[in-house]
């Protein structure tokens, strides 16, 4: 049965790379009936923090991969923590030491410091069996030390060509540090085995620390899993992704309203490709066509572009209630959608439904439409306001507009009031329509005015008039 891993350490926030990594595992078990587990790799103590941990798990739940085993907390699983589980390591550095595969390194700081560039010379493998029970009894500290065999070791991967590494140029590492605290191979071997590991599915930033984990297992006589490194995601420009701006975190994209259908849908794809052409795939197609024989070699790149063209298609293809659903989820993070009547939230969001690409953009028109100032755009303001009639005008519609009786306020009677204004006026009904749109929404592009007009309301809409009409006064004083 296929047993895969996904091992996140808590020091950061998740990253693109172990998201994929995440979903790869994920895929890979539920392709083939078996189980996804999720690991806390948490022995860096200085650099853990729960918040990263929390971070992750609520990412992981976004993007809807559920784990499968774990200690119960709580009526459900919750993740394997590694350091519950030091007695284990402890177990096994004991084994190693009793075979000869391990042994005590008492070098100080200083020592380890001047051999930095060289590596460890191996000095402590030295030691008599007498010299290290002295050491231990006179209470120096110690740390645990491999002791890297002879010969060489060829890491078989699923993915990639086989690689093979001597073993020389592997100096005997720390697998426990003085306060018995594992390291990562070591910690990460011991589970691999006892959580019964049998893919690990990983970047291939990781490669490198293959060797040493193939060794570990050799020694304690467990059968390797099989490895499957898969490659680096750089960005357009062939970068690793920025940690600077953020965009090297999923919830950066969270944040800017991307739906997690979208978000897994553009994920999967970057080193995977189901075959064909194919680009958009449900949860379920993913998990039925998932294989290792469509992950590439080469570094997947990650193009913004393309994700906001996934999510547009996946937010014009919610129905009006599941987007207005998640655009209130997305909204708790922010401002909320204070008291607005349902008919009102309905009308916006099909007013706005087939513009936007992200819920970042239907909260910046929601804003727009609820802010107590507008913004006019640059060119908006220049093509379209600075003509001669237009103050004139504008207050013209504004005389109709405030004359209709507060019952009347809606589409077509605003409609029929513009349209007759203009008649009266002798000019085209656009040449009244989009200044008001401009006045209104300080741009060039709206959904239909009309609409846009009901949905403002008599309040807003006569206010944002007087104000483009004052803006507008004051303007031509100074010319
Ligand atoms: N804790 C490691 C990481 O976050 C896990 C690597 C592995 O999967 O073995 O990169």
């Amino acid at each position: 049965m296929v047993r895969v891993r996904f091992a996140p350490s808590p020091t950061g926030k998740l990253h693109i790379g172990s998201a994929r990594t995440a979903l790869f595992n994920w895929l890979f078990a539920r392709r083939n009936k078996g189980v996804f587990l999720l690991r806390i790799e948490d022995t860096d103590q200085e650099r853990s923090d729960p918040r990263f941990l929390e971070s992750i798990l609520s990412d992981l739940r976004w993007m809807g991969l559920d784990w499968d085993e774990g200690p119960v907390v709580g009526g459900s699983y919750g993740p394997y923590f590694q350091m519950s589980r030091l007695p284990h390591y402890h177990r096994f550095r004991d084994q190693l030491e009793s075979r000869g595969c391990a042994y005590p390194c008492f070098c100080p700081p200083e020592r380890l410091l001047a051999l930095r560039e060289q590596g460890y010379d191996g000095h402590c493998r030295q030691l008599t069996p007498k010299e290290r029970e002295r050491n231990r009894a006179d209470g120096l500290p110690y740390a645990i030390r491999f002791q890297v065999p002879e010969g060489e070791t060829i890491v078989v991967d699923e993915i990639r060509s086989d690689v093979r590494f001597d073993n020389k140029v592997v100096e005997d590492f720390v697998i426990l540090k003085s306060d018995g605290i594992p390291t990562y191979n070591f910690a990460a071997v011991v589970d691999d085995h006892l959580m019964k590991i049998t893919h690990v599915i990983r970047g291939d930033e990781h490669l490198s620390n293959t060797p040493r984990q193939i060794m570990l297992f050799q020694a304690l006589g467990f059968p390797s899993p099989r490895f499957c490194h898969i490659p680096i995601i750089l960005d357009k420009e062939r970068h690793k992704l920025s940690k600077r701006t953020g965009s090297a975190f999923l919830e950066h994209y969270r944040r800017e309203g991307v739906l997690p259908p979208a978000f897994v849908n553009f994920l999967v794809l970057l080193g995977w490709s189901p075959g064909g052409d194919r680009e958009i795939l449900e949860i379920s197609e993913m998990v039925e066509l998932f294989s290792f024989s469509g992950i590439g070699r080469h570094p997947a790149v990650f193009d913004e572009k393309k994700l906001e063209w996934f999510n547009g298609h996946y937010v014009r293809s919610l129905t009006q209630e599941e987007l207005l659903n998640r655009f209130r989820g997305y909204m708790e993070d922010f401002e909320g959608l204070g008291s607005l009547s349902a008919p009102w939230l309905a009308v916006f969001i099909s007013l706005y439904r087939e513009r936007v690409r992200t819920l970042a953009e239907l909260r910046a028109e929601f804003l727009l439409l609820l802010g107590d100032e507008v913004v006019f755009d640059e060119s908006a303001y220049g093509d379209i306001l600075c003509k001669d009639y237009v103050p004139s005008a504008l207050e013209g519609i504004k005389g109709r507009l405030e004359s209709l009786p507060e019952g009347e306020w809606g589409g077509s009677v605003i409609e029929e009031t513009v349209r007759s204004y203009a008649a009266d006026l002798g000019r085209k009904a656009g040449e009244l329509i989009h200044p008001l749109r401009v006045a209104l929404l300080g741009k060039k592009a709206s959904p239909g005015i009309f609409e846009i007009v009901s949905l403002l309301g008599r309040e807003k809409v006569l206010k944002r008039i007087r104000a483009t009409v004052s803006l507008l006064a004051t303007e031509t004083q100074r010319i």
